[in-house]
């Protein structure tokens, strides 16, 4: 604290009276002694440095109650309340404890009665330690990376904005933003690029927001604005059509060109509620639409999402479940080699034999199953039955498994396929792994690794889809697949578009000169088979041959070809 000038009418006992002022003067908290009477008897240094410039001086012998009254020289609210206390306190002899505002200072006082009379008060500058708790009170409440509002702080302004709801009637809106590709921005180019791309996203949002509305940061890449002070859905519609807009832009991160995109779930207040947990929810579902329609788009919340979630909440808890039913069944497609003209191999199609839905497709489960993870434990039933069944097949028969990127994550693929094998006896060669792109876009490196691990095992790796994805031909250079499995979507286009017939023999001459077998999924009818034959194919799987069919009604479908 800045010294002050000394008032000379401040009390000072003359040291040579009193021996025990010049050890009080030396204390770091201000003391003044207050006599039965109400009067001022004693003021050590501190006391009258923190005391001087008052409105009232502080005279030798002074009326305590003026004097503390001057102390309070503020304009805080409760400057009555504390005089009132306080007189209370002196009357009934109890302490008492109060901060005075002076200038930029904060001055904690305690009032203590003493045993025989009178009153001890000590004054103390709390103004640092105040700055340093308010600081860190302003700290727990923001992000420290990008100095946005933390979830605490997003909590408080959606409560304040709710209770204007409830006062005035003014409507707000809550945009919940999750960034679309962020992680394998992090995952690839590390963490400071990630904070960097972080920091810019922040900017953008801040920049298309009024100021009466918050943006805030309430996970690695999840974001909220609250808009406030909202007339109609028109506005907020058009905010979360510039977030989608802006975050969808592209990047200068430390050199690297980078594009992600936001999906935004939308609640409005009081409309899809008016307590904070519900908005949220509900903003939480809207976005959860946004991205299953594809990401990098808006959706605002409406009732039946929150049912069409029960719905898929129920389907989860069932497959959960399903396993230890034995509720899951594996049917068997055979492909067949078209210049032999006989089968040799089936590919393993999981179904559920769900109590109340009946047959489910697997296009129905296995996506939820991936999202949740039970898709590992799930195939790795797959890989145990396919195996085991397989052997009761003629020896030149191999058996196709479809195997998730969420397996490939989980690094126990390897181990699970040694023992499906082990525990069955199929011979590894008869064993082959169906992956679509979406295993080789993740974590590239270490999918390579697993891949070629397969291969040495001489387990076949074949690339199923092949042609639905974004950089096929890339993939097939990355490793050297077996098979390639053409779409059936081409095979569908095949006498319609003429385009198909040229996209059939372009990937059936690649496979060829690769060293690739190529076999046309979803051939239903002669002519398509005829067609495939003239393009190149080696082989064909589709409903001509045969559907899929349960393991017990496989030996019926190879009696009606010729054996190898
Ligand atoms: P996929 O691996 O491409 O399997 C081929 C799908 O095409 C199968 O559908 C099959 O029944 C269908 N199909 C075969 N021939 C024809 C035809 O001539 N016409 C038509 N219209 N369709 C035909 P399904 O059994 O419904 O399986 C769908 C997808 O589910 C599979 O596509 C595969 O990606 C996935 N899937 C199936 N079983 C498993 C599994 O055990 N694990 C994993 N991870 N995915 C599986
Ligand atoms: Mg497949
Ligand atoms: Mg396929």
């Amino acid at each position: 604290m800045r010294p002050h000038p000394q008032p000379a009418i401040l009390p000072r006992r003359d040291a040579a009276r009193d021996p025990l002022l010049p050890y009080l003067d030396a204390v770091r908290q201000g003391l003044l002694m207050i006599d039965r009477t109400g009067l001022v008897v004693m003021a050590n240094a501190p006391a009258r440095q923190l005391l001087a410039g008052l409105t009232v001086t502080l005279r030798v012998q002074a009326a305590a109650i003026p004097l503390l009254r001057a102390l309070r020289d503020g304009t805080a609210p409760s400057r009555r309340a504390v005089l009132r206390n306080l007189r209370h306190a002196l009357a009934r002899r109890q302490p008492a404890m109060f901060e005075v505002r002076r200038r930029d200072h904060t001055v904690q006082v305690e009032v203590r009665p003493r045993a025989e009379d009178g009153w001890v008060v000590t004054l103390e500058d709390v103004s640092t330690r105040k700055a340093t708790e308010a600081r860190a009170d302003a700290m727990a409440r923001r992000d420290p990376l990008t100095g946005l509002p933390n979830r605490l702080l997003l909590r408080e302004r959606l409560a304040e904005a709710l209770a204007r709801l409830a006062r005035t009637g003014e409507c707000c809106a809550l945009l919940l933003i999750d960034l679309d590709r962020f992680k394998p921005v992090n995952d690839t180019l590390g963490h400071p690029v990630g904070d960097a791309l972080l920091e810019t996203v922040a900017d953008r949002l801040r920049s298309t927001v009024r100021p009466t509305d918050t943006v805030a940061r309430i996970g690695g890449d999840e974001f909220v604005i609250l808009q406030a002070g909202i007339r109609d859905a028109s506005g907020t519609q058009a905010l979360a059509r510039r977030v989608v807009d802006l975050i969808g832009r592209t990047y200068m991160v430390e050199g690297h060109l980078l594009t992600i995109g936001a999906s935004v779930g939308v609640a409005l207040a009081p409309e899809d509620g008016t307590d904070a947990d519900k908005l949220l929810k509900n903003a939480d579902l809207a976005l959860y639409r946004a991205k299953l329609d594809g990401r990098s788009t808006y959706r605002f919340f409406e009732p039946e999402m929150d049912a069409r979630m029960q719905t898929r909440r129920k389907l989860e808890l069932d497959m959960r479940q399903a396993l230890a039913r034995r509720e899951f069944q594996l049917h068997f497609q055979p492909q067949l080699q078209l210049a032999s003209g006989t089968l040799i191999g089936c590919e393993a199609l999981i179904r559920w034999r769900h109590p109340e839905r009946g047959l489910v497709s697997p296009l129905d489960f296995i996506p939820l199953a991936e999202e949740i993870g039970l898709i590992v434990p799930i195939g790795e039933w797959v890989l145990r039955q396919a195996c085991r069944d397989a052997m009761t097949w003629p020896d030149h028969m191999s058996v196709a498994v479809n195997v998730s990127p969420a397996q490939f994550k989980s690094d126990r693929l390897v181990e699970t396929i040694i023992s499906a094998l082990a525990g069955s006896g199929l011979p590894a060669r008869r064993l082959e792994v169906e992956i679509t792109e979406g295993v080789l876009l993740q974590e590239n490196e270490k999918t390579l690794q697993t891949l070629h691990r397969l291969r040495e095992l001489g387990v076949r790796v074949s690339m199923d889809d092949f042609g639905t994805g974004y950089s096929s031909l890339s993939y097939l250079r990355s490793f050297p697949f077996d098979k390639i499995k053409i779409d059936r979507s081409f095979v569908k286009d095949l006498t319609s578009k003429p385009d198909g017939e040229a996209i059939i023999r372009a990937i059936a001459g690649l496979g060829k000169s690769l060293g690739m077998t190529t076999v046309a999924e979803g051939v239903e009818t002669a002519e398509q088979m005829q067609r495939i034959r003239l393009e190149g194919c080696t082989d064909v799987q589709g409903y001509l041959i045969s559907k899929p069919v349960p393991a017990e009604d496989l030996r019926q479908v190879f009696a009606g070809f010729p054996q190898a």
